[in-house]
């Protein structure tokens, strides 16, 4: 699967069944309204007006619009989900045969990667990474067969909040025949500039991006995936016809037009990042604090059960990850407003 003679081949990465399928073709897809007066006896919907009693776009049209420009990528390069989760359940869905194709991910990373290939019943090759949160290249490959379908490289990275390294990242995406997945969930919060630059430079890459961090939208559900227009007109054939609901691509479109309060908020978390490593560098039973590049922030204490009991108690309720691979005693802070740090520093402060 990464020899180099070895070319990259969608074609042959589909499952069949997604190869030979007829979508489902909606009411909504088969007449696009061109903005004059119509009228719509199409869909079986209520026809008083309510402003949601219509089915919404099944291609999220305005708002791939605005994303295409910010992102400077093709509208069909954009797929949109009910969150990435969905996004990335349509990767597996697509690409991975159950009980025959396999996975890669790299723990200590984001669990719902192995939960949609449990879901999915394809097996997921665990890459452990090596202390120091590296990458193991000399493992990743030799985990590889004529079977893997997909690499998941979550950049930054949750629970960690490392970045890997960009030329490590370049390394995979060259050599690997199958797809590459990077989750950039925390990108917005990140030094490092993300992957979608680089889209036209790797058939074989996928990106997915969020509303829920960064934008502060988390509530709404909405995930971005950005690819080849080919892998994405794979994907749209899979895809629920209704999966983004009018409400939701209403307020996104709101959001992505006003990207300076996302620009200003992204900029007090970060400030409030530095402001609560400074204070946990104080507190004697902080063994370790992890460097960030997210919204959040790992450490390493002398009891992690015991202080996030002691935090529950007082009502500050954070992520114990004790129980990840190289995350023995580690809790996990998500930033929160400033009262809420002071709270918590107060909180930590004053623990015995
Ligand atoms: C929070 C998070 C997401 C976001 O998932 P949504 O379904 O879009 O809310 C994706 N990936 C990682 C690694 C995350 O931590």
């Amino acid at each position: 699967m990464y020899n180099k003679t070895m070319k990259f081949d969608l074609n042959r990465l589909v499952r069949e069944n997604v190869k030979t399928l007829r979508p489902y073709s909606s009411a909504r897809d088969e007449y696009i309204s061109d903005g004059s007066e119509k009228i719509f006896l199409d869909a079986n919907e209520n026809p008083f007006n309510n402003g949601i009693n219509r089915y919404p776009d099944p291609q999220q049209r305005s708002l791939k619009a605005v994303l295409a420009t910010q992102k400077e990528l093709n509208e069909d390069q954009i797929l949109l989900g009910n969150g990435s989760d969905e996004v990335l359940d349509l990767i597996f869905r697509a690409f991975c045969e159950p009980k025959i194709d396999n996975v890669i991910t790299m723990p200590p990373t984001y669990g719902m990667y192995g939960v949609l290939a449990a879901i999915n019943n394809s097996v997921n090759r665990e890459v452990l990474l090596v202390d120091g949160f590296v990458l193991d290249e000399k493992a990743l490959f030799e985990n590889i067969d004529g079977n893997t379908k997909i690499i998941f490289i979550c950049s930054p990275n949750n629970p960690t909040g490392h970045s890997f390294p960009k030329e490590q990242i370049r390394n995979i995406l060259d050599k690997f025949k199958g797809l590459v997945v990077i989750d950039e969930a925390y990108i917005d919060f990140s030094i490092q500039k993300g992957w979608l630059s680089e889209l036209s430079d790797h058939k074989n890459l996928i990106i997915t991006q969020t509303f829920s961090k960064a934008y502060g939208m988390a509530g709404i559900r909405l995930g971005c995936c950005y690819a080849s227009s080919d892998i994405i007109a794979i994907l749209n054939k899979i895809k629920p016809p209704y999966n983004v609901n009018e409400l939701t691509q209403q307020r996104a479109l709101q959001a992505v037009s006003n990207t300076a309060s996302v620009a200003r908020e992204v900029k007090m978390i970060l400030a409030e990042r530095g402001r609560l490593e400074m204070a946990l560098k104080a507190m004697s039973f902080v063994r370790k604090i992890y460097p960030s590049d997210a919204n959040f922030i790992l450490i390493e204490v002398d009891d992690a059960n015991k202080r996030y009991q002691q935090l529950l108690k007082k009502g500050i309720i954070v992520r114990n990850r004790s129980n990840q691979h190289l995350c023995r005693n580690t809790l996990r802070f998500t930033i929160g407003t400033p009262e809420e740090n002071d709270s918590l520093i107060n909180a930590l402060t004053n623990l015995v």
